[in-house]
């Protein structure tokens, strides 16, 4: 069994009855005929297609979810000094962009119930620093944005969505990528719409914001040779967008089925008694990049699950505030790292395997392992 099947997803058919692999390969070979690696047509079919299918008026397609989120602080101005508040539980690329650009990350704990950002503890995170706020859609829902966009609005500071995970999802019918000032995500393989490498983009309305990034993402140029920004490398390879247009048309379905697929989980881990499944919070629907339930015992039970062929994860084990790489060193950080359920957490989340193509069968033997592992556990701790 594998954690996430790409294999499987290459011999998927598309509405038109070709496999995935054979798009892609059609699609690869127009690129490799018209030459044009760099800003090829298909990077702007790309931005028009996903900004219909989010809901916004703009997309910049960019080399990663990184860079997405890089060039979204730099459109906004982010710079040495300034503050910008998120969420300690998340991939490094959330606080490593903010770091990056000289800026100290503010940390807000998390919501037990949903891991994201707790907009409860939002307002007291603002200073007079403060130049943005990031939260992270985490495992595939979107964070409380009507709270964090409200809290935001008050203090005019714009809300940049770390939506790596959640590509896909909706919040009160409303798309992730859609809910704030910026949306950002990633294409990394493995995501919900994954590439086969590096890819990302940025999502907004407004068009001002839209052309800075663009131009931020091409090295500031405004024209040939002309800099008017500082910029980054940051533009999607043409390929890399050719092959996320083949894999598009199977996308909405792959959405639908991660849903099913998350909630059947969810039902068969609550009959045999394990309750620390996820909750979708009120309004929002899950592409569950991440399938992810709390354990006692992580690592043991964990080496149970490998023996029986089951292969698990841990989104994250570390706090970003507890990063050797982003301790805080600046006298600006106002709030210090305390995140005492992001930490609780961190030391108890674990993920399952969970793809669009997991089989009834296999998920059936992921729960009945990890239901008895979970048993024996307590049988051996009791004695
Ligand atoms: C994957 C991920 C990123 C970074 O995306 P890359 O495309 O790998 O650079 C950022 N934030 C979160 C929450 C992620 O899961």
């Amino acid at each position: 069994m594998q954690f996430i099947d790409l294999e499987a997803q290459q011999r998927e058919r598309l509405p038109d009855g070709r496999t995935i692999r054979e798009a892609v390969d059609t699609r690869i070979a127009a690129v490799l005929n018209h030459g044009r690696y760099i800003l090829g047509p298909e990077v702007e079919e790309l931005e028009s297609t996903l900004a219909a299918y989010v809901g916004v008026d703009h997309c910049i397609a960019v080399a990663s979810g990184t860079d997405a989120l890089l060039i979204a602080l730099m459109a906004l101005g982010v710079r040495a000094g300034d503050e910008v508040i998120t969420t300690p539980f998340s991939f490094i690329a959330t606080s490593e962009t903010i770091a990056l650009l000289g800026a100290t990350p503010v940390y807000v704990d998390i919501n037990p119930a949903s891991y994201n950002l707790d907009p409860a503890k939002l307002e007291q995170a603002i200073s007079p620093c403060t130049k943005a706020i990031i939260p992270v859609s985490l495992y595939g829902q979107p964070a409380d944005f009507p709270a964090i966009n409200a809290i935001a609005n008050r203090h005019g500071l714009p809300v940049i969505e770390d939506g790596a995970q959640s590509f896909g999802s909706t919040q009160l019918g409303h798309r992730s990528c859609s809910l704030s000032t910026i949306g950002t995500t990633s294409f990394f393989p493995s995501k919900p719409l994954g590439g086969y490498g590096d890819g990302g983009a940025c999502f907004t309305n407004d068009p001002e914001l839209a052309d800075r990034m663009r131009r931020i993402s091409r090295h500031g140029q405004e024209r040939r040779y002309f800099h008017s920004d500082i910029g980054v490398n940051g533009r999607i390879d043409t390929l890399q967008a050719a092959i996320l247009l083949a894999k598009l048309p199977n996308f909405q379905q792959e959405v639908e089925a991660r849903g099913r697929i998350g909630a059947a989980y969810s039902s068969k881990l609550n009959a045999a008694g394990i309750s620390s499944t996820p909750q979708l919070a009120p309004g929002n629907t899950s592409v569950y990049a991440q399938y992810t339930v709390r354990v006692p015992n992580r690592a043991e039970v964990q080496a149970a699950l490998q023996q029986q062929g089951i292969p698990t994860a841990v989104h994250y084990p570390t706090l970003l505030c507890q990063q050797p790489a982003l301790l805080c060193q600046h006298s600006c950080c106002s709030t210090g790292c305390a995140a005492p359920l992001a930490q609780t957490a961190s030391e108890q989340v674990m993920s399952l395997p969970m793809h669009p193509w997991l089989s009834d069968a296999d998920q059936d033997r992921v729960v009945s392992a990890l239901a008895s592992v979970l048993q024996l556990h307590s049988l051996s701790s009791a004695t």
